[in-house]
C-alpha cells in the first residue's frame, strides 16, 4: 500500500464516487407486506393507488345546519328562519332536505341531497315549535353558497397515486394509506448493516475499566444510528488490533450483512490493520477525506463465499469522527440500499453566534445549536474525542474550507433530523 502523506478527497467527489459504486450495486429486492400499523419508517415498495375518493361524500365542516340557499333566500335572507326537517349524525346518511327546510347536522355527517350550504350552529338561533312543523332556526349572518361544507375527493381522488415507492413511511403518510383504506403495505426489507468495533483499549460497558482502557462507545453509537437509519443493525463485536483477526471478522461480517461499518483501526499506524484486511478480503475504492472530523474514512468492498459482495465503510475511531462519517456517508448509502434513492443531507443557512477566527483547510463539520435568537452556538470543544459536544448539539455547521467566521454570518447547517432522513424526494444516483 502507498506510504507518505494522501492526497485527501473533497468530500463532494467521495459522495460523487459512492454514488457511482452504488449505481452498480444490486438494488434493493427483498420485499415485505405489513400492517399498515407496523411500516413506521420503512420505505414502500410498492405505489399505493387510492380505490376511494377522500372523502367518500360531500360532508359537514361544522355543527350547524345544511340547508338550500336559494329557500333562505327567499325566507328573506339574514334572519330568516327554516323550520328542522331532520338530524343527520356523522355516520348517518339523511333524507333528501325537503324544499323550505333546513336539516340539523354534525361535523363529518353527509350533506343531504338539495342542501348546498351549511351554516355554523354559532350563527343561528334556534326556537323549539314542536309537530309538525318542528323547530323553528333562524339564521343570523349572510350565507355563501357552498359554505362549510368539504367536496368528495377533495384530499385524494379515487385512483389517484398517493405514495410513491422510496417513499420513507413517516405516520402521516401510514395515516393517508389508512385513508384510502389500506390494511398493509408492501416495504423493502431493511439493509442489514454490521457494526464491528476494534480496538485493544476497548471495554464493555459494565466491565470493570483496566489501566489503558476505555469504554467501548462508538458500538452504541454506531448501532443507534443504523437503527435510526432504518437499518436492521447487526453488532459484531470488537476485534483486537491484529491483522489476522481483523480479517477473519470481516470475512465473516461480509456473509451476512449488506454493509460492514468497523470504527478505529484506519489510519497509517502500526496497529491500523483495517485497509490491509480489506484489501486482502476484498477492495478500497476510496480513503482519505478533506474533512474534520473525519479524515481516515475508507470505503470499498468484501468478498462473499458466493461470490457477491458486501459493502465495507472503515470510520476512524474516534468517537465524533465515526459519528460525523457515519451521517455524511453510510447514511446516504443505508437510504440507497434500502430503497429510497440517492439522498444528500440539504442544508439551510443561519447565523452564527460565534467567532471561529482559525479555520481549517479541510471543510468542518462542527457542533452547535440553535440559541433562543435563531443563531448557531457552538459546543466550546470541538475535539474529535469529545462526543459528549455531540449530546450537546442540534446538529452540524457545514464550514467550507478556510473560512473564518464572524458573528452574524450566515452558515450552512445540518440538524441530525436533516441528516439522518433528508427532506428530499427519492431519486436516482
Ligand atoms: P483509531 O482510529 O483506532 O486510531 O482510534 C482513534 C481514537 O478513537 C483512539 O483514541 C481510540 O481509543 C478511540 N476509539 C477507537 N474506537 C473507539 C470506540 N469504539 N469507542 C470509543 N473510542 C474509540
Ligand atoms: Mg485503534
Amino acid at each position: 500500500m502507498a506510504q507518505g502523506p494522501q492526497p485527501l478527497m473533497s468530500l463532494d467527489e467521495a459522495w460523487s464516487r459512492l454514488a457511482d459504486a452504488l449505481n452498480t450495486w444490486p438494488a434493493a429486492t427483498g420485499r415485505q407486506t405489513l400492517p399498515t400499523d407496523q411500516a413506521l419508517m420503512r420505505v414502500l415498495a410498492e405505489d399505493v393507488v387510492s380505490g376511494v375518493d377522500v372523502p367518500p361524500h360531500d360532508n359537514s365542516a361544522m355543527d350547524g345546519y345544511a340547508l338550500r340557499l336559494s329557500d333562505w333566500q327567499q325566507a328573506g335572507g339574514v334572519g330568516a328562519a327554516l323550520p328542522q326537517a331532520q338530524r343527520i349524525a356523522a355516520g348517518q346518511v339523511g333524507a333528501a332536505l325537503p324544499p323550505g327546510a333546513c336539516a340539523r347536522i354534525f361535523t363529518g355527517a353527509p350533506i343531504p341531497d338539495g342542501a348546498d350550504a351549511v351554516v355554523m350552529q354559532e350563527h343561528s338561533q334556534r326556537a323549539t315549535q314542536g309537530e309538525p312543523g318542528g323547530d323553528l332556526v333562524t339564521f343570523t349572518q349572510p350565507v355563501q353558497a357552498g359554505q362549510n361544507i368539504r367536496r368528495r375527493g377533495e384530499d385524494i381522488a379515487c385512483g389517484q397515486v398517493v405514495l410513491s415507492a422510496g417513499h420513507r413511511l413517516g405516520a402521516a403518510a401510514l395515516g393517508v394509506a389508512a385513508s384510502v383504506g389500506r390494511a398493509e403495505l408492501t416495504v423493502f426489507a431493511q439493509p442489514r448493516v454490521g457494526v464491528l468495533t476494534t480496538g485493544d483499549e476497548l471495554v464493555m460497558p459494565g466491565q470493570p475499566l483496566p489501566p489503558g482502557g476505555i469504554y467501548n462507545s462508538n458500538r452504541h453509537t454506531l448501532l443507534g444510528l443504523a437503527r435510526a437509519a432504518g437499518a436492521e443493525p447487526l453488532d459484531l463485536g470488537t476485534v483486537p488490533d491484529r491483522l489476522d483477526t481483523t480479517r477473519a471478522a470481516l470475512r465473516a461480517a461480509a456473509q451476512s450483512c449488506d454493509l460492514v461499518i468497523t470504527s478505529g483501526g484506519v489510519s497509517v499506524g502500526e496497529e491500523d490493520h483495517l485497509r490491509q484486511a480489506v484489501l486482502a478480503e476484498g477492495g478500497l475504492d476510496f480513503w482519505a477525506l478533506a474533512i474534520k472530523p473525519g479524515k481516515p474514512f475508507v470505503f470499498g468492498w468484501l468478498r462473499r463465499a458466493d461470490g457477491s459482495r458486501a459493502l465495507y465503510m472503515g470510520l476512524p475511531g474516534n468517537p465524533v469522527a465515526s459519528l460525523v462519517t457515519f451521517l455524511l456517508l453510510a447514511r446516504p448509502a443505508i437510504g440507497w440500499l434500502a430503497g429510497e434513492g440517492w439522498q444528500l443531507p440539504r442544508a439551510t443557512t443561519l447565523p452564527a453566534a460565534f467567532h471561529w477566527p482559525k479555520p481549517d483547510k479541510r471543510r468542518e463539520f462542527l457542533r452547535a445549536r440553535l440559541n433562543e435568537a435563531g443563531e448557531l452556538e457552538l459546543h466550546p470543544h470541538q475535539g474529535s474525542g469529545v462526543l459528549s459536544s455531540a449530546a450537546w448539539a442540534d446538529g452540524l455547521v457545514d464550514l467550507p474550507p478556510q473560512t473564518p467566521v464572524n458573528p452574524g454570518d450566515r452558515l450552512r447547517w445540518l440538524p441530525w433530523s436533516e441528516l439522518l432522513h433528508p427532506a428530499l424526494s427519492a431519486r436516482q444516483p
